[in-house]
């Protein structure tokens, strides 16, 4: 019998994708089941941001088996609680995109819609008094759920922020204890197989070759593989998405430790604004064609909290996918298997859907083209969903200040979103379509928050009467106030669980 299991596999690239993967198949597969070597080169170094997370990192950590409070202390963590948006649907506005739900849905009808009903009256102005993750938020509260039966407090949904290259750092120390081999220098080329063109072997700048059964490239931007030898092709967003650049830079951190990421729309872009233990970590995404580094650097050090930490640094990028991101026996992850910027702090997530949706269709030798498809297929709408979410930022804003949200205000935008921003615009409904990251809350948050303003409310809200809608909206928002009070500081909570 001949032995088709895939038994070496060698992952290339040591940033956040890579150290991910193989954390993973050192994890799941484990090294009888076949040896894992990831290569990396110090001299490359890696992208070094991406510092934001959604509350999915912790099911990863929880499939690793990693201690949350450990994985908080390596890695200089914060916790977070959403994002809040700064001049985003008109100048001086600003909302807050929460994790977790508003509310409660009553009758079979979402709170949303009962929301509306009294917003629409004038009785309910502020969404984020009924989301405990938006309030405590604000008032710079966090603290993990609790056994409280009904109360909000028994579900809190919470997600991190972390230093990118400490991130790679844990998770090479836990890979390596599972008996991942590491390699240190740069590959030069890539061999293919004659007869089938599938990869036979990266080639070390020494001369010395690394052969494997399957290959993953997290080789980040360049996609080594993927891209250079396996010419996958690129399908390109940036008519959509046309922030092409970052300029990132550390600070020094402040006293509170805002529970969430900010991010702040200026003229040609936005800047994130990501707390951590140790500092607090800065970017502009701004659209070359509309601003030039110098000013977007200007405007980045006008709008910090401290000193510097570092020399500001320039990161170009491309907003898009691989048209395949498996192709014969190499996968691509992360920024090799394409990008959407940083706004909803998505990319970490796909590298860990790449992964687990791939560990569904994991191959044998022969690499059956029906799951290479499949996979295919699946990480396009992954893709394609949160291009959808993100450009719903762009376009539904009322800013008309400078070229770029002209540009962005008046574009043409992909069906699907049109379609959903012509339901919510009749009578306020968000959807989660199929399985998409983002869900009805997170669709209403953001269509809400950017001013979209809906002719009316859902008509089946008034299955509940406007007196009974009053009181019972009333009830929820004082158990969520309290909630919040009962809260500790954040700054505290991470003293007291997981300080670094
Ligand atoms: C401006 C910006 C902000 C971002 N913010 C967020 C965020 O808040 N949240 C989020 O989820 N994501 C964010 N991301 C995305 C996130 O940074 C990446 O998804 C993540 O860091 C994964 O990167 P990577 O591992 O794919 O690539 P890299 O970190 O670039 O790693 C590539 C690796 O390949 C190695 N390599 C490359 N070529 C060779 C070679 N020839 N030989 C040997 N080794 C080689 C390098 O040494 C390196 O180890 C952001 C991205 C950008 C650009």
């Amino acid at each position: 019998m001949t032995d088709n299991r895939i038994r070496k596999i060698v992952i290339v690239g040591g940033g956040t994708a890579g150290w991910m993967a193989a954390a993973t198949f050192a994890r799941i597969l484990g090294p009888e089941y076949a040896g894992v070597t990831l290569i990396e080169s110090d001299e490359i170094g890696i992208v070094g941001v991406g510092e934001a997370t959604i509350p999915q990192m912790a099911t990863f950590n929880r499939m690793l088996g990693v201690d949350e409070n450990a994985f908080m202390r390596a890695t200089q963590g914060s916790f977070k609680l959403g994002i809040q948006f700064v001049n985003w649907g008109r100048q001086g506005h600003t909302y807050f995109h929460p994790f977790g739900k508003y509310g409660v849905d009553m009758q079979g009808v979402s709170f949303h819609a009962y929301f509306l009903r009294l917003h629409q009256l004038g009785e309910a102005p502020d969404l984020d008094e009924w989301s405990l993750q938006a309030k405590a938020g604000q008032q710079g509260k966090f603290m993990r759920a609790i056994d409280a039966g009904r109360s909000p407090l028994s579900d809190i949904a919470y997600a991190f922020h972390f230093d990118a290259g400490l991130y790679a750092r844990f998770l090479r120390g836990y890979s390596e204890e599972r008996g991942v081999i590491r390699r240190e220098g740069r590959i030069v080329d890539v061999k293919l197989r004659g007869e089938d063109g599938f990869v036979q072997s990266v080639v070390m700048e020494d001369g010395t070759e690394v052969e494997g059964d399957l290959f993953v490239d997290c080789s980040g931007f360049r996609g080594l593989i993927i891209e250079q030898a396996l010419k996958a092709g690129f399908t390109d967003w940036s008519h959509w998405l046309p922030c092409d650049r970052a300029i990132a830079v550390p600070c020094e951190s402040v006293e509170e430790w805002t529970p969430y990421t900010r991010s702040t729309a200026h003229k040609a872009g936005w800047q994130w604004r990501i707390p951590l233990q140790h500092r607090t970590g800065n970017g502009h995404v701004f659209c070359s064609q509309y601003m030039s580094d110098d000013e977007a650097t200007g405007i980045l050090l006008a709008n910090l909290d401290g000193k510097l930490l570092a020399d500001p640094r320039t990161v170009p990028f491309r907003t898009g996918h691989r048209n395949k991101l498996w192709i014969k026996n190499c996968v691509a992850m992360g920024l090799a298997g394409g990008f959407i910027e940083p706004l909803e702090s998505t990319a970490i997530w796909l590298i860990q859907s790449g992964i687990s949706r791939f560990l569904t269709m994991f191959p044998d030798k022969h690499f059956n083209q029906a799951d290479v498809d499949r996979y295919n297929r699946i990480m396009t709408t992954d893709y394609e969903e949160i291009r959808d979410f993100i450009i719903l930022h762009y376009h539904a804003t009322e800013r008309d200040d400078s070229p770029f949200w002209d540009y962005c205000r008046n574009m043409e935008i992909p069906e699907r979103l049109a379609e959903k921003m012509r339901v919510f615009r009749s009578h306020g409904r968000a959807f989660r379509e199929n399985e998409e990251l983002f869900n009805d809350t997170s669709w209403f948050a953001v269509m809400h928050g950017q001013l979209m303003g809906a002719r009316s409310f859902d008509p089946v809200a008034e299955v509940m009467s406007l007196d009974e809608t009053r009181s019972r909206l009333a009830h929820i928002r004082e158990a969520i106030a309290n909630s919040a009070d009962y809260m500790p500081k954040h700054r505290d909570y991470i003293r007291e669980n997981c300080a670094a």
